[in-house]
């Protein structure tokens, strides 16, 4: 049985919701049959949580929100010939609307209800599409599947994986592609609760190893995880595949893919993940697994773009290190003369009030930088990469490598030469064998 989940493009238009609805088509051969977990439309999630905040707040809220309604009205009316599928689900969001102006307020619990018809509208767009095409679906609610602790978004996850087991098997035996929401979930108590920003992804994740999915394909608008921002790397290509540890470390050093978290279920139950384009679905993807595998196709070049980096004495070394233990994006490196220490700090934030106070009472100096990684690399190229580094750095005079691991290196560059240090580095890390 395979989990595919879609993100907010691939249903925001009716054009998208077709391709959806052809994916769907050619993959519900599978054994074991589909489910389909899907994303609000773009933007709209957002939207909907201004609504809510506007409306408790005693501010306009009917053009934004009428604005929304019609914007699915359409997409239903292009794709079905009219939008009475979801007229109401429009009636309840405007009454919801309605009652959070008369209460006067907001909280999370209304945000939450309110932010929930996102996914609600998506879905029982794409049921309607897909009955309308003669495929044969069901259309479940995800607060029947995935049940959190009371008032938070903290998943149970036994209950949720017997909930998941009792709602979902009988229906796969049907041979029905299921289809469901992505980003909802029902409390203890039956409350409509949300699963964080971009939550749909941790949706798929949780069901798909509740219900031990083959796979899990994500489908977004990019071909899976690419070696190095396409951008910035003109050749930049999509990995075919990486390891779970490489995916957090391309993640917490600056590269968009996954949130890694988001996908902690499905890797815990060796289940794969492939991140695939909606838009074409012919192209390999990217799979995510939780086997490491460093090859001369998985290394990747990604930027951190603006790190602060302290040189100072061997006592601020250690405060910095007690903070280091708490805080991962702290990198450290030692320097033999004097004892003296450089460390890289990968976000203001994470300059924590304990080290800015270290920093008040030691000499030291700050400034701002870049950080280069490169991740996922076999020995050899991880050497070459280092050797690389080194070049600029004698080039540049201001570069500094810090090995972090067997298979990952950082180059700290100036701000200005980061680009360029990516586009060396990742083309001396992707080059084919025969091309060296
Ligand atoms: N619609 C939700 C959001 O935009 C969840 C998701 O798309 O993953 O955050
Ligand atoms: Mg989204």
């Amino acid at each position: 049985m395979l989990v595919l989940k879609f993100g907010g493009t691939s249903v925001a238009t009716a054009d998208a919701l077709r391709a959806v609805a052809s994916i769907i088509d050619d993959r519900r051969a599978e054994i074991g049959g589909v489910i389909v977990v899907l994303s609000a439309t773009a933007g709209t999630t957002t939207q909907l949580l201004d609504v809510t905040r506007q409306a408790g707040s005693g501010e306009s809220y009917r053009t934004a929100l009428d604005d929304l309604l019609d914007r699915h009205r359409r997409i239903a009316t292009e794709l079905l010939g009219s939008a009475a599928c979801i007229e109401n689900l429009c009636d309840a969001c405007s009454e919801y609307a309605d009652a959070i102006a008369s209460l006067g307020e907001w909280n999370t619990a209304t945000l939450d209800g309110m932010a929930a018809f996102g996914e609600l509208f998506s879905s029982t767009i794409l049921q309607c599409l897909l009955a309308q095409r003669g495929a044969s679906s069901t259309l479940v609610d995800a607060r029947e599947l995935i049940v959190t602790e009371v008032d938070t978004p903290t998943v149970d996850t036994e209950a949720t994986t017997k909930k998941c087991l009792e709602r979902l098997t009988p229906l796969l035996q049907t041979g029905n592609a299921i289809v469901t929401q992505g980003f909802i979930a029902a409390d203890a108590d039956g409350r409509t609760v949300t699963l964080g920003r971009g939550g749909s992804d941790y949706s798929a994740a949780i069901i798909g190893a509740s219900v031990a999915a083959r796979e899990i394909l994500i489908y977004t608008d990019v071909s899976g995880v690419y070696s190095a921002d396409p951008r910035v790397v003109r050749d930049a290509r999509p990995l075919p595949s990486i390891s779970f540890e490489q995916m957090k470390e391309m993640a917490q050093y600056g590269a968009k893919v996954l949130h890694p978290e988001t996908i902690t279920p499905a890797v815990r139950a060796s289940i794969p993940v492939r991140v695939l384009n909606t838009f074409s679905p012919g192209d390999e993807g990217t799979c995510v697994t939780s086997t490491a595998t460093t090859t001369s196709d998985s290394c990747a070049v990604s930027i951190l773009r603006s790190v602060t980096l302290i040189t100072g004495d061997a006592e601020l070394s250690d405060h910095i290190r007690a903070q280091r233990a708490l805080r991962p994006h702290i990198v450290m490196s030692h320097g033999t003369f004097h004892r003296s220490m450089t460390a890289v700090l990968c976000s203001d934030e994470m300059v924590s009030r304990h080290v800015e106070i270290a920093l008040l009472h030691h000499k030291h100096q700050q400034r701002r930088a870049s950080m280069v990684m490169v991740t996922g690399c076999e020995a050899e190229r991880a050497h070459t990469a280092r050797l690389i580094a080194a070049e600029l750095e004698t080039m540049t005079g201001r570069a500094l490598i810090l090995p972090m691991s067997a298979s990952c290196i950082a180059a700290v560059v100036d701000p200005h030469d980061a680009d360029h240090c990516a586009r060396v580095l990742h083309a001396a890390v992707t080059r084919r064998p025969d091309q060296v």
